[in-house]
This record gives structure tokens, C-alpha cells and sequence, in this order.
């Protein structure tokens, strides 16, 4: 029997990877097996783990990959499978594969860091420590990469044809609609990716894209996201919160650190922070934004405006591209960056990776969470079992690089900033559907996230919702 198996994003928000296997295709041979998303687990060591097993059918027996956006826990595992022996296609929009030339690379060349780290201190159990991948082998998958436009219906077999549409999440984001042909009857699926905040900038202040999920749509098996599924995001206007944030850190002399996925986040963060300078609300201090990707991704996020709302729109013409805001640093280099150590004055420092889990931002962190003049502010989802977590939490002390760092540095969370849609907007968004799917799985959600949202289904739809396992096979029947 045809079947999906959840290879990740089960019991958990990292590490998304679904395999449909047709188990035949129409001539009676080996059936087409096709993986929805491709991603790094991330976070704890029982998760991460993971990523070091192999597939369950092997790599080079799957026929494609279909991606939805270009957020590691959904593409960060592409260049290993590759490694592995996968020699298809990988289907994705453009927007979605020109982040992908930035954040692959860069994810490779962090694997490597990590495992040179772990061969300096010996803290590995492996001698010697291996990168997952490396950057080399990052940049070859990339030719592997085909755009498909949203709303284009691409046919990969007789049988199975799929269609991106807009998820809203990222820039490029996309669900993928499955239809599959089986004994002459025809199934729908419908794999959401993660799904954008579904009402406009006046309740969502902090969104950049315009359009919302696509609605109206309908499946007979439909895979979802669950990350928010047991909260509701914050409705006022994170603006004034975040210029007393930072106008309070820098009267007493401290700087402003900022954990953020270095594409489109910060972007959308920097854009905020040059608005409330321009009309006076904080104080005209320096800007760093630390990433190796940092000036790429200005460029991708600035080439890919279709998407964008009205008011980002105007702000993109009114403000200009940040590389040539006055008072704003893009480090490239590891050079660049060792030189924000020696600011002493006060500053905003916006570097990656977001949940802190690796990257520049443990140095900036390391050096200034023992100061209580400074201010953490973070402004992602920080999945458990990361730094950032851990952090956010309130405690007293986090380690970084073997050593445990005193949290002295005031500590606060803008949740507005979420690309995710709430489990209001979630909802929202499934009263449009045109009919009751047959089964819906609920994936990428903590446990109490997915079985909240599951109940919340099933009393206000009435559906028929099961949270996905790990490693669970469900019948397309
Ligand atoms: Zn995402």
C-alpha cells in the first residue's frame, strides 16, 4: 500500500523530512518515493543525534526531494542525503533556492567548525569528529536544485503531480499540494510546511509577507505544522516595547545582543530598528549585523520583494538597502567580527544562529550575558533543549564552548516577531478550507503543542487529527 512516513518534525519542531513511497506506479514497477522537506534536526543531543542515521529507504532509491522553504530544520539535511547517494531533483521556488545557495554553504561550513572545535578540545567520543557535511559538499548539492513557480503544476510521474502555493512563513515559502493517482481514483495531498500569520500587519505587526496562507483548499491527507499550537501570539505592536528595550540598555551604558536566523529575520528586525532611529524613538548607536551570510541575505531579501506587504514595500523604497545605511556593520569576516568584541560603547548586535544552538552569536554572548548593563532580546521561537531556551528561561548560568557563563545581562522576548500563525490564525485559516480532510497528521510541534492543537481541532472542526510519530508509516488509502 502507498504510504507517508514521518522521518522527522515528529514529537518535535526540527529535523522535517516525509516520505511518500507509491510503493508501484502505474507499469507495476518499484513505486516513485519522494521526500517533503529535507531538514537538520536541531536542539537537544537526543534530537541532533539523528541526524547521523540513515535513511530508511535508501538515499539513492529516492526519486526527488520537494522543499517548502529555505529554514534549516526543513532543507539543512539536503547536502547529507546527497552525500548519501541521492541523485534527484529538488524541487523548490526560486526565492526558496536562492536562500538555499546562502544558507546551505554557511550550514556546512558551521558543520565543519563544530567538528574542528570538538578535535582541538577533544570533546568528542569520535576521534576524529566528522562534519556532517562540509561547505564543498553543500555548494555541489545546489546544482541539484530546479525552480518551480508557485501555482505551476509540475507532473514528476503519470501518477504524481504537485503545485506550490503561498504558506506566507518566509520569503518563498510554500505548501505543496500532492495529487497522487491510485487504482483510478484520484488523492490529494496537502503538506503545509510551516504556515505564515494569517491576518494583516495591524494584529501582526511584525510580518513582512502579505498574502497569508492560501485558502480555500482542500486534501484528503493533510500534514501540518503544530509550533504554536497551544499559544497565542502577543497582539500590540512590538515597536514600543522594543525602543524602551533598547533606550533603557543604552542609558545605562550596555548594548542590545539579538539571536536571530540570519535571513529575512534580521532583515525585518534591522528594518525596524532604522525606522525608530529615523523618527527618534531610540538613540542613533551602531548596528552590527554578524553573519557570514549577512550581505547575501540583504541581497536575496531585497531581490524577492513580490511577496512583501504594501507597507514593507514602501519602507524598502523609503529606507534603502541596509548595506548603505550610515552606523549599520555587516561582518563578513571572522575578522569583522572579532572587532565588535572591542566596542566598548553601547551598541545592537543582531547575529546568528537564532536559537543559539551555534555561530557567531556564542562569542557575543559569552562575552557580554555576565554584564548586567546588557540586554538579550530574542525575537524566534527557541525550540527546548537549546541554548537559547535555556537562556530565555531565566537561568542563572548557560555553557558555552565547555565553559558555563553567568546570566547577568537583562533578558526579554518579543513573540510578535513570529512567522508562525497562532492557534487562532491556525484555525482561522482551516474554517476556509472546502471540505473535511479524511485524516489530518499533525507534525513539527512540541508533544503538548500537537495534542492541544488536536484537541482544538476536533472540537471546533469536528476532524479526524492524529499527531505523527516518529518513524510511523500511515496508508494513503
Ligand atoms: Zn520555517
Amino acid at each position: 500500500m502507498p504510504y507517508i512516513q514521518f522521518l522527522g518534525a515528529a514529537g518535535t519542531v526540527t529535523g522535517s523530512k516525509h516520505l511518500i513511497n507509491t510503493t508501484y506506479d502505474s507499469s507495476g514497477k518499484q513505486g516513485f518515493q519522494v521526500l517533503i522537506d529535507c531538514g537538520l534536526f536541531q536542539g537537544q543531543k537526543e534530537w541532533r543525534e539523528r541526524n547521523w542515521q540513515d535513511t530508511p529507504v535508501p538515499a539513492r532509491e529516492i526519486d526527488a526531494v520537494i522543499l517548502t522553504h529555505a529554514h534549516l530544520d526543513h532543507c539543512g539535511w539536503i547536502p547529507r542525503l546527497v552525500k548519501e547517494g541521492f541523485r534527484g531533483s529538488i524541487y523548490a521556488t526560486q526565492p526558496t533556492i536562492d536562500l538555499c545557495w546562502v544558507v546551505l554553504p554557511d550550514s556546512g561550513h558551521l558543520q565543519e567548525e563544530d567538528a574542528a572545535f570538538y578535535n582541538k578540545t577533544r570533546t568528542s567520543k569520535h576521534t576524529p569528529a566528522l562534519p556532517l557535511y562540509t561547505m564543498e559538499e553543500a555548494q555541489e548539492c545546489l546544482k541539484q536544485f530546479q525552480p518551480v513557480d508557485f501555482d505551476q503544476v509540475k507532473q514528476l510521474r503519470p501518477e504524481f503531480s504537485f503545485r506550490f502555493v503561498h504558506a506566507a512563513h518566509i520569503v518563498g515559502s510554500s505548501m505543496v499540494e500532492i495529487s497522487l493517482g491510485l487504482n483510478g481514483s484520484n488523492k490529494r495531498l496537502l503538506f503545509t510546511g510551516d504556515i505564515g500569520r494569517v491576518r494583516d500587519s495591524q494584529v501582526a505587526p511584525g510580518r513582512v509577507l502579505h498574502s497569508g496562507p492560501t485558502e480555500g483548499e482542500s486534501a484528503d491527507i493533510l500534514v501540518m505544522e503544530s509550533t504554536y499550537g497551544n499559544r497565542v501570539h502577543p497582539k500590540e505592536d512590538p515597536r514600543p516595547e522594543l525602543a524602551k528595550l533598547i533606550t533603557d540598555t543604552v542609558n545605562r551604558g550596555g548594548s542590545v545582543i539579538v539571536p536571530a536566523f540570519a535571513v529575512e529575520r534580521t532583515q525585518k528586525f534591522l528594518f525596524m530598528v532604522k525606522d525608530l532611529m529615523e523618527s527618534g524613538q531610540i538613540p542613533k548607536v551602531p548596528v552590527f549585523a554578524d553573519s557570514p551570510m549577512a550581505i547575501e541575505a540583504v541581497n536575496v531579501f531585497l531581490k524577492h520583494t513580490e511577496e512583501f506587504s504594501e507597507e514593507t514595500k514602501q519602507q524598502v523604497q523609503k529606507l534603502g538597502s541596509p548595506l548603505t545605511w550610515p552606523g549599520f556593520n555587516f561582518a563578513k569576516s571572522p575578522d569583522d567580527s572579532k572587532k565588535i568584541n572591542d566596542v566598548k560603547y553601547p551598541s545592537i548586535i543582531v547575529s546568528s544562529s537564532g536559537m543559539v544552538s551555534g555561530g557567531r552569536i556564542l562569542h557575543h554572548l559569552m562575552l557580554r550575558l555576565p554584564d548586567p548593563r546588557n540586554t538579550v532580546i530574542f525575537i524566534g521561537f527557541q525550540s527546548p533543549g537549546t541554548r537559547g531556551a535555556t537562556i530565555k528561561s531565566g537561568a542563572k548560568e548557560v555553557k558555552i564552548f565547555g565553559q558555563f557563563v553567568p546570566i547577568r545581562a537583562q533578558v526579554a522576548a518579543l513573540e510578535q516577531f513570529s512567522d508562525h500563525a497562532d492557534t487562532a490564525e491556525l484555525l482561522e485559516w482551516l474554517h476556509t478550507f472546502k471540505g473535511q480532510p479524511q485524516e489530518t497528521y499533525l507534525v513539527h510541534g512540541e508533544p503538548d503543542a500537537a495534542n492541544q492543537l488536536k484537541q482544538a481541532m476536533t472540537k471546533e472542526l469536528g476532524w479526524k487529527v492524529e499527531v505523527a510519530q516518529w518513524k510511523e508509516k500511515v496508508e494513503i488509502l
